[in-house]
């Protein structure tokens, strides 16, 4: 059969999304949401924006940018919007690393930076890292055309303290460092945004999917330089001028105006997480420090493949990544106080009759 297939087409291996199951409904802990809904203004401003859908968006997400900005000390010139934080890091491996360029992350990582990599004919190099998932920071001073990891990391929870973000900026002045910066918000620790005014190579991408409760509305951004800005802007308008639409602006204008509602959920999941995490460790469990809005865990005395489907027979879904290094840990996405208690019986359960 003719497929038509492009080489390119042939040669990627696309991303695996985490499950969004329909057969039950489960206790689903598998993709890092937020487990409470946006607030409450977010649905007003949607629906009010319905009857302007005869008209396209603002290309240049102009309010949306007005309201980022100042709460990161930057102007608009400093910030661009996608389609999920996931497109945002699309169109910054288009925009800055060449073909047959060379760019380094963490040999665990969030696994679509590989996926963009062979999408775009990119080589890359493991930083390697240690037992306790902590890198080895020479390994950042080896040449290379770009860095990319995420802040916290992803599946670990692992945070990276600004200094060591700076020292590994100074020794790569002339290579491009994008931070992915998804869970900063459950870190209660600083952003790497405080640099960009003194690295013009420096690139931290955020979303509104987990802290702000709207994955489903795909809207993530990047702030840095506006060189950096410029770069995104000719690629997006390259592509797709229009990645944003107009419910998804409003929506997220409306969630960024709600401070209050944000800072109250944040401190809910950050609390379920530390009872979480203080239960697993009471069961036996190795739990990483989370600086996130999830677990990573592993057992000595349990399989993770196996608890993960014994798990999800159960109604339960967690996140099991086959891949060397982590094939004995499970990723638990931090949902509502009840949801963890559920899971935490479930567990017992579990590990009693194994
Ligand atoms: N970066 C990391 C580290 C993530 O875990 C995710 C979510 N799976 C994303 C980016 C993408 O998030 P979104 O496209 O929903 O903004």
């Amino acid at each position: 059969m003719t497929r038509f297939w492009s080489e390119k087409t042939r040669r990627v291996e696309p991303y695996v999304p985490g499950e969004q199951p329909l057969d039950k409904k489960y206790i689903k802990l598998n993709t890092n949401e937020n487990p409470y809904p946006p607030s409450p203004a977010v649905k007003e401003a949607i629906v009010s924006n319905v009857s302007k859908l005869s008209l396209y968006p603002d290309p240049d997400c102009t309010a949306l940018k007005e309201l980022i900005a100042p709460k990161e000390s930057l102007n608009i010139e400093n910030v661009f919007i996608g389609n999920g934080s996931d497109e945002v890091l699309a169109f910054s491996f288009m925009a800055f690393f060449d073909p047959d360029s060379t760019i380094l992350f963490p040999e665990i990582t969030y696994s679509f930076y590989p996926v963009y990599s062979s999408l775009f004919n990119i080589n890359y190099n493991f930083i390697s890292m240690k037992k306790d998932f902590t890198f080895h920071k020479t390994d950042f001073f080896q040449k290379n055309d770009g860095i990319i990891f995420a802040n916290p990391n992803a599946p670990t929870g692992i945070y990276l303290t600004l200094d060591n973000i700076e020292e590994i900026l100074l020794g790569n002045r002339d290579s491009l460092m994008i931070v992915d910066e998804a869970y900063i918000d459950f870190a209660g620790e600083p952003s790497a945004v405080a640099l960009i005014k003194n690295y013009d190579n420096l690139l931290v991408v955020r979303t509104f999917s987990k802290s702000r409760s709207l994955a489903g509305l795909r809207v993530g951004y990047a702030l840095g330089q506006p060189s950096l800005i410029e770069g995104l802007e000719r690629i997006k308008n390259s592509i797709n001028s229009y990645t944003i639409d107009r419910l998804a602006l409003a929506g997220a204008q409306a969630a960024l105006e709600d401070e209050d509602y944000y800072k109250e959920t944040i401190k809910m999941i950050i609390r379920t997480r530390n009872n979480t995490a203080d239960k697993l460790e009471d069961y036996g469990f190795k739990v990483l420090p989370s600086s996130s809005n999830f677990l990573f865990v592993s057992h000595p005395d349990y399989n993770a493949e196996d608890l993960f489907y014994v798990l999800k027979e159960k109604g339960v879904l967690v996140r099991y990544f086959k891949q060397n290094k982590i094939d004995n840990y499970l990723r638990i996405s931090v949902g509502s106080s009840e949801e963890m208690n559920t899971f935490l019986s479930v567990i017992r359960e579990l590990l009693e009759g194994f």
